[in-house]
């Protein structure tokens, strides 16, 4: 399940894009993000390269505006439902951005990030949706501030500036497979 803030079904890659976070013991939301490198291409390097800080800014036009940019995810889904790990729970990614939820500002602080590989457009993958569902489930049941109402995308904590998950992600379908089997029923 969850050893020392790394989940056991995950392909572990560590990321030096990482630090500590101010308040360990506050792990308290979810945020749902998409993602594609280059932008609508699934299945590349990229995507990898860019948490791990080795991001060939030449390998694409797209890419000239990311070098240098350093951001991470606690997990990446891609579309097979290949889940990868790399910043164990308990650290803080920076995945958020400029951000807040319900007045909080610095989500990167009291968030997990999990990214999924996708575009705001393009339907998520089933194998997508059972991975979120039970590592999200796998999440609640571990880190005691965490609720299945404390889930959202990046979109709703970062608005105008950020449009991912997007309308492609189906919120009910996702939250329906998320309350099969959820123990914690808080
Ligand atoms: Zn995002």
């Amino acid at each position: 399940m969850i050893k020392n803030g790394w989940l056991e079904q995950a392909q572990k890659r560590e990321s030096p894009h990482a630090d500590e976070r101010p308040d360990p013991s506050d792990i308290s939301v979810l945020v749902v993000h998409g993602i594609s490198l280059p932008a609508g291409e699934f299945g590349g390097p990229y995507v990898d390269d860019l948490f791990m800080g080795t991001l060939n800014p030449n390998a694409h036009p797209d890419f000239a505006i990311l070098d240098g940019l350093r951001v991470s995810a606690h997990c990446f889904i891609r579309r097979n439902g290949e889940l990868i790990q790399y910043v164990p729970f308990h650290r803080r990614a920076w995945h958020a951005g400029r951000s807040n939820y319900c007045g909080r500002r610095r989500c990167n602080d009291f968030t997990i990030g999990i990214e999924l590989e996708g575009t705001d457009t393009t339907p998520y993958t089933n194998e997508q949706y059972q991975c979120l569902a039970q590592v999200a489930r796998q999440l609640i049941d571990h880190y005691p501030a965490l609720t299945r109402h404390r889930i959202v995308g990046h979109e709703h904590i970062a608005p105008v500036r950020k449009t991912d998950p997007g309308p492609a992600f189906d919120w009910k379908r996702f939250k329906q497979l998320l309350n099969d089997n959820l123990t914690k029923k808080v």
